[in-house]
């Protein structure tokens, strides 16, 4: 009985992640993300899915990114009834992502609605903040290289992938067939993740591309950072940092305390961090504290570098402040989330920054800042841009170009082939093919929506 791989996406795109693996009747989801980005991209989030959620028997959330799990709360609407399993700090992260994602969207609509820029009448959200809720009881956590059965006759087993916290690659073994999925594979040198695991023996695997077509620079986050804080402190203006609430968030957090800790920045050079989330999840490394570099005492230094923003009065009352400061606000694109509301406040006056984080999709607000975008639409309006816009290019949480080649290139056996997924066209199609030229291995970057025999 053979085994197949259907890619729902991630193929061709870093979004939506969702890879079907079918065997003998039975359905399987590796992940099950939400497309961002362009608004062809998001608009497949509408489209139903080829399979009905409810022939698919079990999920596996390789982390907790919202384009890796942030499909699932429509998926439970749509009628899954199995389980998904993930690490428990993946069941974490999802507890405060998951019910975020579905309170935005129902901001957005409810906004869009009242002012009427929608083309859909009236503006739906894809799940609301209690459908989310209903989700999360559908989760099922298991330790790491644990073996597990989410499928009748099925294994599957994670390993720790680096990345954010709770992040894995994931190993099915069904059908006398081994996949591997490589989940978001972090950077051997991250100053807060450890470094990815060397990858189990498999016969196909699915690997991410993100920076597969580019090498991270030796240079490292302070490096980059603090003369930029530096200069930002001097004229007396406001960075806007879109930030990732997992992972970047607390990347930033870190940095910053260590710059002002070596008396690189001013001690006194308020920083916010406007996300409930970040706050949330900020705490949460330190009830996970074997799972990344840092100690409980760290981590504790860590939340104290900024003045936590819970309340919307105290994110308006931010922009009250005179004087420099920094503001860390959610999400990392500029995609959504109450950093929106601060770049309205800030692009406008050349004084003021907005430090770009981490990789920015293309078709994302964030992705026209990178490119220095003379104006920026927000909420339905024309916002000049102005401030200097700065993209940290050491920030990364994603594994570069050689590092992917150096994780493949541990697997024992060379695989029978390797799909290469969640990169944009060049990306992917890069490293295709350096592992094709390199290793002399079989691989191929898979269209939206294809499926493949495994
Ligand atoms: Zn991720």
């Amino acid at each position: 009985m053979s085994v197949h791989i259907r890619f729902l996406g991630g193929a061709g795109t870093v979004t939506g992640s969702k890879y079907l693996v079918e065997h003998d009747g039975q359905r399987l989801l590796v992940d099950c993300g939400l497309f961002q980005g362009y608004k062809q991209l998001r608009l497949r989030n509408r489209d139903p899915l080829p399979v009905v959620p409810g022939q698919i028997g079990a999920v596996v959330l390789t982390h907790a990114h919202i384009d890796h799990s942030g499909h699932f709360p429509l998926l439970v609407k749509e009628g899954f009834r199995g389980k998904a399993w993930c690490t428990a700090a993946t069941r974490d992260l999802c507890q405060i992502l998951l019910p975020d994602s579905g309170h935005l969207q129902e901001e957005e609509a409810e906004y869009a609605n009242r002012k009427g820029f929608s083309k859909h009448h009236p503006a739906l959200p894809l799940y609301t903040e209690a459908d989310a809720r209903t989700s999360l009881k559908q989760l099922r956590t298991v330790r790491l290289h644990e073996t597990f059965e989410p499928l009748r006759g099925w294994q599957a087993r994670l390993t720790n992938a680096g990345h954010i916290l709770g992040a894995t690659s994931v190993l099915i073994e069904v059908g006398g067939r081994r996949l591997l999925f490589s989940g978001d594979l972090g950077r051997p040198d991250d100053a807060l993740m450890l470094a990815p695991e060397p990858p189990p023996q498999a016969d196909v695997v699915v690997c991410e591309s993100t920076y597969g077509d580019r090498v991270h620079p030796k240079e490292d986050v302070l490096a980059e950072l603090g003369p930029a804080l530096t200069r930002l402190a001097a004229r007396g203006g406001t960075a806007v940092v879109p930030v990732f609430a997992v992972g970047r968030a607390q990347a930033l957090l870190h940095a910053i305390g260590q710059l002002k800790a070596r008396g690189d920045l001013p001690h006194g050079l308020p920083v916010y961090l406007d996300s409930p989330m970040a706050v949330e999840t900020t705490e949460l490394y330190e009830r996970h504290v074997s799972e990344h570099r840092l100690n409980a005492a760290q981590c504790r230094d860590m939340e104290r570098v900024a003045r936590l923003v819970t309340s919307v009065e105290h994110s308006k009352a931010i922009a009250r402040q005179h004087g420099p400061k920094v503001v860390l606000a959610a999400s990392g694109m500029a995609t959504g989330g109450r950093v929106l509301h601060h770049l309205t406040q800030y692009l406008g006056d050349h004084r003021n920054m907005v430090v770009l984080t981490g990789y920015q999709a293309p078709g994302t607000r964030g992705a026209h800042l990178a490119q220095g975008t003379q104006s920026l639409r927000i909420f339905g309006q024309e916002w000049p841009v102005r401030a200097e816009v700065v993209q940290l290019t050491s920030a990364s949480a994603h594994a570069d170009a050689d590092q992917l080649m150096a994780w493949l290139t541990q697997l024992s056996k060379p695989p029978h082939r390797v799909f290469v997924t969640h990169g944009d066209m060049e990306a992917a199609d890069a490293l295709r093919a350096r592992i094709e030229h390199q290793l002399g291995w079989r691989a191929m970057v898979p269209e939206h929506g294809s499926t493949w025999l495994a």
